[in-house]
């Protein structure tokens, strides 16, 4: 197992194979001179030794010579390192050249992801450009592991769009040591002694790189990429996963900030029903597709009394109940609203007061069934009925379903009334 690590650091020098020292320079002219002094002494003497006459065609002789081994000398001591460090240096650019190209392919991956990221306006875009990164990075079977905001379990929220899951178990993110250390992990081979655990028994030896993904400082999550064993990956590749991690972190700790604090403004603190805020959008959404609605209006019976009773946090456990058994037993689509104090109303999409009163019955019952199970002193509830076809508009809808709830009340409570033209308001007003 191996950290990703940095290159060392070189001066330009050492970069370019560069010394242009003094010393150099002096060192190079004795060399050069010395090297002619050398030729000529050379040339002399093998003119005596081949018994070269010293007339002109010897003098030439000996100048050729000394010209060649002149030649030689300088070659040997100036062109050659020359030579060699423009050599060193052509390497050098192009090295540089090649960093240059990584880093703006690294700049443009890191921009493209951003700009996917800033475009998705939930969680599930978000995981679907991580999706769509991870296939871009590599060919790797791979996955990002995440955890929702209560950090107690990882889930497989992306994998990649072309290879596929990298198929890790890890449960929760403290059992993951490169969520644990906050680092990049790399493991050659799930066979050595110093593999991750859960490497091992993945069917056939593999190789894993695992980068945390961490969402406003905490560590959340992880990329995990498996590939053969002894696979290695390059520094550039380790990097988009590492800026696709950093990416995907920061994007989702928005969109979950985004979302509690949306969730805060909608819902009521104390039920966690929804508003009379969402409420009103809900249906005028509604209206606005032109789909009829119904609205169950409830209130919970003598409650007041149950206040004065039991005390207001017994009243509080009691509407907490009452909001749960109300949205246990709704349809997804439905929208379970705190209207009031202790008056609940419940939208019910697509339906007629016909079937919506089948509803607030079976919602009647369950109340009582939920009862029999908690620490609530017996409650009931009256429920009121109406639907879009008997209204013009959304408040006049409910106002007949609250009509029909205070019928309700007036005819013995605990009860189902469904508005018609018995309960219109200037009937029961
Ligand atoms: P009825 O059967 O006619 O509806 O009688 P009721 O006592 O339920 O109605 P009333 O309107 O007289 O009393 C409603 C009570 O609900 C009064 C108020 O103190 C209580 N209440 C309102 N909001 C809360 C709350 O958030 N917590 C608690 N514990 N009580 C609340
Ligand atoms: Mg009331
Ligand atoms: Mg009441």
């Amino acid at each position: 197992m191996t950290d990703a690590g940095a290159a060392p650091d070189r001066t330009d020098d050492e970069r370019f194979g560069l010394d242009d020292s003094f010393g150099t320079l002096l060192w190079s002219l004795f060399l050069a001179v010395s090297g002619m002094f050398a030729a000529y002494a050379a040339a002399r003497f093998v003119a005596a030794a081949l018994g070269v006459d010293q007339g002109a065609g010897g003098f030439l002789f000996t100048g050729i010579l000394l010209a060649s081994f002149g030649t030689v000398s300088i070659y040997l001591t100036s062109a050659r390192p020359i030579r060699a460090a423009l050599r060193q240096q052509r390497e050098a650019v192009l090295a540089s050249e090649r960093e240059i190209r990584l880093e703006s392919e690294r700049h443009r991956f890191a921009s493209q992801v951003q700009d996917a990221f800033e475009m998705g306006e939930t969680e599930a875009e978000a995981l679907e450009v991580a999706s769509r990164a991870l296939a871009a990075i590599s060919d790797r079977r791979s996955e990002v592991l995440l955890a929702d905001s209560s950090r107690a379990h990882l889930r497989q929220a992306a994998v990649s769009k072309v290879a596929g899951g990298a198929g890790c178990g890890v449960a929760t993110p403290w059992a993951c040591p490169a969520v644990r250390r906050g680092q990049t992990l790399r493991f050659t081979s799930s066979e050595e002694l110093s593999a991750c655990p859960r490497l091992i028994d993945r069917g056939e030896p593999c190789s894993a790189i695992c980068v945390p993904v961490t969402v406003y400082g905490t560590p959340m999550g992880v990329i995990h990429v498996v590939g053969a064993a002894d696979e290695g990956a390059d520094s550039a590749m380790v990097d988009r996963w590492e800026v696709l991690a950093q990416q995907a972190g920061s994007r989702i700790g928005v969109l979950r900030a985004m979302e509690a604090s949306e969730l805060q403004a909608s819902t009521d603190p104390l039920t966690g029903a929804s508003n009379r805020r969402s409420l009103e959008a809900k249906v005028r959404q509604l209206r606005e597709a032109g789909e009829r609605y119904a609205i169950v209006f409830a209130d919970l019976d003598h409650f007041k009394d149950l206040n004065d009773t039991h005390g207001h946090e017994t009243g509080d456990r009691a509407l907490r109940l009452f909001a749960d058994v109300l949205r246990s037993n709704v349809r997804p689509d439905d929208m379970v609203c705190r209207y009031g104090g202790e008056e609940f109303v419940v939208l019910l999409p697509g339906l007629g007061r016909s079937f919506a009163s089948e509803r607030a019955e079976g919602l009647r019952i369950e109340l009582q069934g939920a009862l029999v199970a908690g620490d609530v002193p017996r409650i009931s509830a009256s429920f009121g009925v109406a639907d879009s076809t008997q209204a013009g508009s959304a408040e006049e809808v409910i106002a007949l379903a609250d009509m029909a709830m205070f019928s309700a009340k007036t005819t013995g409570r605990d009860r189902v009334v469904v508005a018609d033209a018995t309960v219109r308001p200037a009937q029961v007003g």
